[in-house]
């Protein structure tokens, strides 16, 4: 079989409860799956959310915090835990992890990208599985608002990453099976859609507001992951987060989630 390399984002509907506290079913299944890509011979590389819904129940706070400082704060305290935990459960199965924390001035500037760059195949080349995230304490581009921000969020972060280290394959795991010819929430009849080889304006006006609390992007920030994708040649699939079994079809170029190529 043909090893690819693989950046697989996760995002916080997928990590936690609707608590905040993290789902360590789902955790471990997630970390046994990417393990067993490794053994396989696959190249892995994880970007993964929910530091603030995991910092907000570590600090006792009843809610996600509003405030801007208080919400980086719930990151850092967030972003330790779950690096702890990665680090933890990985190393069950034998894997190394390394952290990368990227603001948007990272991949912005070309000396820093280009640092970011031989960071990510430095690691990869001595069989790491790099661990990606936002810099959520200093840059306010993820939890403020998302428009007109370089990064913005981690759907957009992930596909910059899979471009920055020539990846062949981005997984999307989300709170649900993938694109949908409108938002299956406020339509029961709404149809998965499988292929998409363009991105049509049909297509761009499928995808509806953001959707729940935890998450933060909706559809509509995997669109513009897609079409960092599409440009750059490799593949983008979104597939839900909870049924993780899904990534060893999608990696096996199965019919799973909705797949963006342009290679059909
Ligand atoms: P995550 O952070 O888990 O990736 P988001 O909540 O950011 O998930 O985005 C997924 C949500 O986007 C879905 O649960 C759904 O409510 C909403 N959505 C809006 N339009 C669509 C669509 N056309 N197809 C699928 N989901 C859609």
């Amino acid at each position: 079989m043909e090893h690819k390399r693989i950046v697989i984002k996760v995002g916080t509907s997928t990590l936690t409860h609707s608590s905040g506290a993290v789902d360590l079913r789902s955790m471990e299944h997630l970390v046994r799956t990417l393990s067993d890509l490794r053994g396989m011979g696959h190249e892995v590389i994880l970007v993964s959310s929910g530091a603030i819904a995991v910092g907000t129940e570590k600090m006792n706070l009843k809610e996600r915090p509003k405030e801007l400082r208080m919400k980086q704060a719930a990151a850092s305290v967030g972003q330790c835990q779950m690096m702890a935990m990665y680090d933890r459960l990985f190393s069950e199965y034998n894997q190394s992890v390394g952290q990368i924390l990227i603001t948007g001035d990272d991949v912005e500037d070309k000396d820093r990208a280009r640092h970011l760059s031989n960071t990510l195949s430095a690691l990869l080349e001595m069989g790491i599985i790099p661990i990606v995230n936002e810099n959520d304490s200093v840059s306010s581009a993820e939890i403020e608002t998302e428009k007109h921000k370089v990064l913005g969020d981690n759907d957009r972060l992930s596909a910059i990453v899979a471009k920055f280290c020539r990846a062949d394959l981005l997984i999307l795991l989300s709170d649900i099976e993938g694109l949908y010819d409108k938002n299956p929430k406020d339509h029961p009849d709404a149809k998965l859609i499988h292929k998409v080889s363009a991105l049509t304006p049909e297509i761009m006006e499928m995808a509806g507001d953001a959707g729940s609390w935890r998450g933060t992007g909706g559809m509509i920030t995997k669109l513009l992951a897609a079409k960092i994708a599409m440009e750059s040649g490799f593949d983008m699939v979104i597939t839900n987060g909870k049924k993780l079994e899904n990534i060893y079809d999608i990696v096996e170029n199965k019919d799973v989630g909705t797949r963006f190529s342009t290679g059909w």
